[in-house]
């Protein structure tokens, strides 16, 4: 289907036509959209409202079937939009569900391929007559918190998770291209990269692992590293080494537990009981001093018992995480665990989320409470103006947010801060 945009824009006094871009999903869907963006700002169009907009990104994701609706909704939200813009959609869903999409209007056009996206949509707005370059993700539509990806794709096949269908199978960016775009991004002022990708522990590029390439990124002078989730089985020593030997690296990993219960755990395929999970925790406190430990839990796997639940509830108790993302299982057509009997009721699972969030509020109301009257390094990502003059807000090394009232800073400034009270989710600091 040859859906042209260029004409439009011609018979006008070719202003840089508007693109508008929505992502739904994860941290890596996030910085494909950034990516995306930036391209397109290269090629000379420009980022402004969906309503005025000749083209809408939507960035999919299908993780679960909520997450479809969402997608959909999406598009045909986009579709209704005053300017009549022709709407790509790329991401998981588009991957696939492509006939599915394309079958909610005529000004749909799906691109899987998110590498292409950049190229499909540069042809409808007909702007390759105005490059202006590469453009690095700086200033407003970007954040000082910049993801950079360095994986994609995954084949640990979990069993209720269609990831690996919709990504395919694990691959690496080339660790030239990791380094030249985190120096890109250093030199236009990003303070923080966090290294986002689907399963980040299957890294590999020119003979160095997650390990390395941590190493290696610590050594372009950025001031600040994240990594955004590691899998349990890939905190090795190896990586735990370099992590306690570089002080860029925050001390925070997200290590995704999903069940405390040993029978659940076999019958998603994560591959570790959870004394093994244990055990890596313990291994990472043990390295690393100070380590804020957050994960992904999920709730209503077919048959989790009350049990099981009891265990989940009991080991995210035990190991004190910072912070807990509770998900609810979702039938997923294709995966393993769509088939399993004793799927559990949907009011159940709705029950077992309620009960994990309110632990998970408990948890970090604990954390805070720790952390209360201790230093932090805070990255300020936001000025504005408060009642009582102007408040900067960010986020400290061990992911905490927080907020100190300062005439003087900008986004982008390290602080050092000593941590005060929790005040809705957010520590107010006092600058040292
Ligand atoms: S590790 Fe498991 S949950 Fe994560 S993307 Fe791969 S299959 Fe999905």
């Amino acid at each position: 289907m040859d859906v042209r945009v260029a004409d439009r824009t011609r018979q006008r006094a070719r202003p840089a036509p508007t693109v508008f871009v929505r992502t739904l999903g994860c941290k890596v869907n996030r910085t494909e959209s950034e990516q995306i963006a930036a391209a397109l700002i290269g090629e000379g169009a420009v980022l402004g409202p969906e309503e005025e907009a000749s083209v809408v990104i939507i960035n999919t994701c299908t993780v679960t079937g909520e997450a479809d609706r969402k997608a959909r909704k999406a598009v045909r939200h986009a579709l209704g939009a005053a300017s009549s813009p022709v709407v790509v959609v790329t991401g998981c869903l588009a991957a696939l569900d492509a006939e599915g999409l394309e079958s909610l209007g005529g000004r749909v056009v799906v691109e899987p391929d998110k590498e292409r996206v950049g190229a499909r949509v540069s042809a409808l707005l007909d702007v390759q007559d105005s490059p202006r370059g590469a453009v690095v993700r700086h200033g407003e539509a970007f954040r000082i918190r910049a993801g950079v990806k360095v994986e994609d794709g995954c084949d640990a096949f979990c069993a209720y998770c269609i990831v690996p269908f919709a990504r395919g199978t694990p691959r690496s960016v080339s660790l030239r291209n990791v380094l030249s775009e985190v120096r890109a991004l250093v030199a236009s002022g990003t303070a923080e990269v966090v290294l986002t990708g689907i399963n980040i522990g299957r890294y590999s590029s020119d003979g160095r692992g997650l390990a390395g390439l941590v190493e290696a990124v610590a050594g372009t002078g950025v001031r600040r590293i994240r990594i955004s989730s590691v899998e349990p089985l890939d905190l090795t020593e190896e990586l735990l080494g370099v992590f306690a030997a570089t002080p860029q690296l925050c001390r925070h990993l997200h290590v995704p537990l999903q069940s405390g219960s040993d029978a659940v755990l076999a019958s998603m395929e994560r591959g570790y009981t959870s004394e093994e999970y244990r055990k890596r925790i313990a291994l990472v406190r043990d390295r690393i001093a100070d380590v804020a430990i957050t994960t992904d839990v999920m709730v209503g796997f077919p048959g989790e018992s009350a049990q099981d639940f009891e265990d989940t509830l009991e080991l995210t108790r035990e190991i004190g995480f910072t912070r807990l993302h509770v998900f609810r299982y979702s039938k997923r057509e294709g995966t393993a665990a769509a088939a399993m009997p004793f799927q559990v009721a949907p009011e159940e699972s709705a029950r077992r989320a309620r009960v994990l969030r309110g632990q998970d509020r408990h948890l970090r109301a604990t954390y805070a409470a720790l952390r209360r009257g201790q230093e932090a390094e805070l990255l300020v990502e936001e000025v504005s103006n408060g009642v009582a003059g102007r408040v900067a807000v960010g986020t400290t090394g061990d992911y905490l947010r927080a907020s100190i009232g300062a005439d003087d800073v900008a986004p982008g400034d390290l602080l050092r801060v000593r941590l005060g009270d929790e005040v809705c989710g957010v520590l107010v600091a006092e600058r040292l």
